[in-house]
């Protein structure tokens, strides 16, 4: 099916794009790589009056070392954000992550911004950016906001950007010594979605147990979530097979699941179960190993 007729405006800055938001009200959208809003407008799903084309705003592409933080630009692309060296050294979770979304024709397209702005339930991302603990930047008509990771998914493929602020990028904590990462997923075969995606941040403390685990959940549910209760059930504890099993058993605590075409909704809380235990244990090697 073709998409409904709209008009198209290319904004040059974000000052521009934001100005355009208010003058266009609820008929216009943003478009950045496409990959998520085109698909939904082919199928009629959205029907915007009006597309503001962000894509070539030179303000929100690339990736900065700013001291001990990584700053991505919205419009880094998701091939950009696994291929960089920076984001590799940084933050190798995110550039793993990016490096499994989709095939390479999205991650050539698809921007980092748009996908965490979409925040579709099966999205990549959000489980990253949630252990990570990220700060998402977004910039609208009455400045410039930091939202948390935790704050910024709020229900299906709703955030907590008002409708005329723009993500204007990504700010996330290098790795440190004795820390350690991991991103579990069991891929959708056709889209490459997560069904389950489960990232993890181990850190150690001095004798080796662990001072902080980070459990980022997405597909699972309508939202991705952090697993509190897993993640408070490791903390002062040493990271033993056994510690790591029970965590992950409270992983979905709390959680009501999907239930579709890609799996029931107790398949889902098994998957999230084992990809947890998973992670959890190669975060625990990684960070021994970078100790
Ligand atoms: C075949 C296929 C397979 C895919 N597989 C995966 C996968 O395995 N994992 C995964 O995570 N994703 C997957 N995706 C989605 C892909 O990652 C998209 O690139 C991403 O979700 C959206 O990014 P975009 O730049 O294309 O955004 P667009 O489609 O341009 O925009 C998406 C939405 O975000 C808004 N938006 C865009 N940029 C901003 C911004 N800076 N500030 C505020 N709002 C903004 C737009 O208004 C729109 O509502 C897949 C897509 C396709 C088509």
């Amino acid at each position: 099916m073709n998409p409904s007729s709209f008009a198209y405006e290319r904004a040059s800055s974000v000052a521009e794009a934001i100005s355009l938001l208010e003058q266009h009200g609820d008929g216009a959208k943003l478009i950045a790589g496409g990959h998520s809003l085109l698909p939904i407008m082919k199928l009629r799903l959205a029907e915007p009056e009006r597309l503001i084309d962000i894509g070539r705003i030179a303000e929100l592409q690339g990736v900065r070392v700013e001291g001990n933080e990584l700053a991505v630009g919205a419009l880094t692309t998701h091939h950009q954000v696994a291929t960089d060296p920076a984001v590799q050294s940084a933050s190798p979770l995110l550039a793993d992550t990016a490096s499994r979304v989709g095939d390479r024709q999205v991650r050539n397209r698809g921007t980092i911004g748009g996908a965490l702005a979409h925040a579709d339930a099966a999205a990549d991302y959000p489980a990253a950016i949630l252990a990570l603990e990220a700060t998402l930047v977004a910039r609208g008509p009455q400045g410039q906001r930091q939202i948390p990771a935790r704050e910024f998914f709020v229900d299906f493929l709703t955030t907590a950007l008002t409708p005329h602020e723009i993500l204007t990028e990504i700010r996330i904590a290098a790795l440190a010594a004795g820390q350690g990462w991991s991103y579990q997923k069991l891929a959708n075969q056709a889209s490459g979605y997560a069904i389950v995606g489960v990232a993890a941040i181990v850190i150690l403390d001095a004798n080796g147990a662990c001072a902080e685990v980070r459990i980022g959940v997405t597909g699972t549910a309508a939202v991705a979530w952090r697993a509190d209760a897993a993640e408070a059930a490791l903390r002062g504890k040493a990271l033993d097979a056994d510690a790591i099993a029970a965590a992950a058993r409270l992983v979905t605590e709390g959680i009501a699941p999907l239930d579709d075409l890609h799996g029931s909704a107790a398949y889902r809380l098994r998957v999230t179960e084992g990809l947890t235990r998973r992670a959890i244990l190669e975060a625990t090697e990684r960070a021994r190993a970078r100790g």
